[in-house]
């Protein structure tokens, strides 16, 4: 390790503070020495954001710092699990200390509000790249699956949809709240875990509803039928559709169906639906929404408010493929 990337860790990636109780070594140790609580199952995940592909090269390094933790927080809500502990790569053309600073910043707001410590990294130089491993818990046996959905289930969702997908689409500047969805997504932490008692299958949804329902639905051979037109929007969605005038009204219902970024999760409620509804709804921090009922026969079926078939354009993003864009 050069002085430079000691100095680095040292300033920036050292938090402050007492830290948590189960970490009994963290930054500064060959690696992370970390007591999982009796009685729990550890639930890992890790994702890497790329500069250019998984956010604009305009996004400012808080919001790269807050968003390389928020998708990675994304993932532990879709299991119900609770956020513990970090690790950190990060791949940087050079030692740039104003970058460093609001990089470390974003990173940290977020973690301190979930009680998350880092606990280790690397560091290296070449393209911006920045990659966090998250770390929490489950009461053993008690993790939220994509599978587990049955025939009948009502399908939800959290918060809105397309909002972070209209952004990218209108290029939307730093300040406005849609772009501030984009580039600052809040992890339904606190959904997630209240959905441990009621949702038989949960995932959430970065690559866009349709993809992600999709995967969902796979794991256990089964398919869904949607209402488009119930699918949760945000006043500033419709008001930027608006604004953009009438060439884009075709961006709704394909954005809110297709669009990735908006890390609200997607998750199933078992049958005699309302009443598990109205509990749901009650035990959740924040709005839901049912958008559609799962079925046997596999494959998603849009439908319009008049009963009519939508057929979709979108179908999320992938790598490595010809046709569309990032995970
Ligand atoms: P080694 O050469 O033994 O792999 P490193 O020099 O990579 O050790 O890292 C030294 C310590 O700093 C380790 O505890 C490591 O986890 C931590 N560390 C390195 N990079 C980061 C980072 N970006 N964020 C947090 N901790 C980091
Ligand atoms: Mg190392």
């Amino acid at each position: 390790m050069t002085a430079s990337e000691f100095e680095i860790i040292r300033r920036w990636f050292t938090p402050a503070g007492p830290g948590r109780a189960d970490v009994i070594a963290g930054v500064g140790d060959d690696a992370a020495l970390l007591a999982v609580p009796a009685g729990h199952e550890l639930v890992v995940c890790m994702d890497t954001l790329v500069a250019g592909i998984h956010f604009p090269d305009d996004t400012p390094a808080a919001a790269i710092g807050h968003k390389a933790l928020a998708v990675n927080l994304s993932d532990l809500a879709a299991m119900g699990a609770e956020p513990a502990w970090a690790t950190l790569s990060v791949t940087l053309p050079e030692s740039d200390t104003a970058w460093l600073e609001h990089f470390s910043r974003g990173f940290f707001q977020l973690a301190e509000r979930y009680r998350v410590q880092l606990v280790g990294g690397d560091m290296s130089r070449g393209p911006l790249a920045v990659t966090v491993q998250a770390h929490g818990f489950v009461p053993a046996g008690r993790a939220v699956r994509r599978r587990g959905a049955r025939p009948g289930d009502l399908v939800c969702v959290t918060g809105t949809l397309g909002d972070a997908g209209l952004a990218l689409q209108l290029a939307l500047p730093g300040d406005t709240p849609l772009r501030l969805r984009l580039d600052y997504p809040e992890p339904r932490i606190a959904a997630g875990m209240a959905l441990r008692d009621h949702a038989t299958a949960m995932i959430d949804v970065s690559d866009g509803l349709l993809a992600d329902l999709g995967h969902l639905l796979e794991t256990d051979g089964l398919g869904a039928a949607l209402h488009v037109d119930e699918l949760p929007r945000s006043s500033g969605f419709l008001a930027a559709l608006e604004t953009a005038g009438p060439g884009c009204t075709t961006l709704d219902p394909e954005l809110p169906l297709g669009a990735g970024d908006d890390y609200e999760v997607c998750f199933c409620l078992p049958e005699d639906s309302l009443a598990n509804a109205e509990a749901a709804r009650a035990a959740l921090s924040c709005p839901m929404t049912v958008v559609g009922v799962v079925e046997a026969q596999p494959g998603i079926r849009c439908y319009r408010e008049d009963g009519s078939r939508y057929l979709p354009s979108a179908c999320g993003y992938q790598h490595f493929t010809d046709t569309d864009g990032p995970d």
